[in-house]
């Protein structure tokens, strides 16, 4: 399949329906409601509410380290004049060897806020004609381009907002 064409199981999103216009807006709003939300479940924040998940707080590390490494992957795309290859961001290694344990909820919230503001206006400067530039992204047999990289910007940070929510609606449970 297409990665166009993709819909993300769980949370119904369609990378093919953002444009790059949208993003930077979307990732700033879902950023605010993830740290929100963070800020609502007070010391429970770091809790992991069920085997398999993360807690909110590492969600909201990971949504971070994702805007990160996101940026890199935009910027790449774009001055690569070969098809360039991403290099995978182990996401679950860097939550099992510790790089999240020192986060607190007030530097997730600062670096979030920051990040998410740094990838909208990554985004706003691609330069025009290069959005569509491609490169291999870890996990997927066709390149993905800079379009798609940041609609998966907006997936990651929407549907991990779900993933908060669902752990914040756990707390009152
Ligand atoms: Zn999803």
């Amino acid at each position: 399949m297409s990665p166009y064409d993709e819909r993300c199981p769980v949370c119904g999103f369609r990378w093919s329906a953002v444009s790059l216009a949208e993003v930077p807006d979307r990732v700033r709003g879902a950023a605010e409601e993830i740290i929100a939300t963070l800020s609502a479940m007070g010391p429970r924040v770091g809790e992991r509410m069920a085997p398999g998940r993360w807690s909110a707080l590492e969600y909201g590390g990971h949504v971070r380290d994702v805007l990160v490494s996101l940026r890199e992957r935009v910027l790449l795309a774009c001055a690569s004049p070969e098809l360039a290859v991403a290099a995978s961001m182990f996401r679950d290694e860097r939550v099992d060897l510790g790089f999240y344990a020192r986060d607190t909820l007030e530097a997730v919230a600062t670096e979030l806020r920051a990040l998410a503001a740094l990838f909208g206006r990554t985004v706003a400067s691609v330069p025009v004609g290069l959005e569509g530039r491609t490169l291999l992204f870890p996990g997927r047999d066709e390149p993905v381009s800079v379009t798609w990289l940041g609609a998966q910007a907006v997936h990651e940070c929407e549907h991990h907002l779900a993933d908060v929510r669902e752990d914040l609606a756990r707390t009152m449970g």
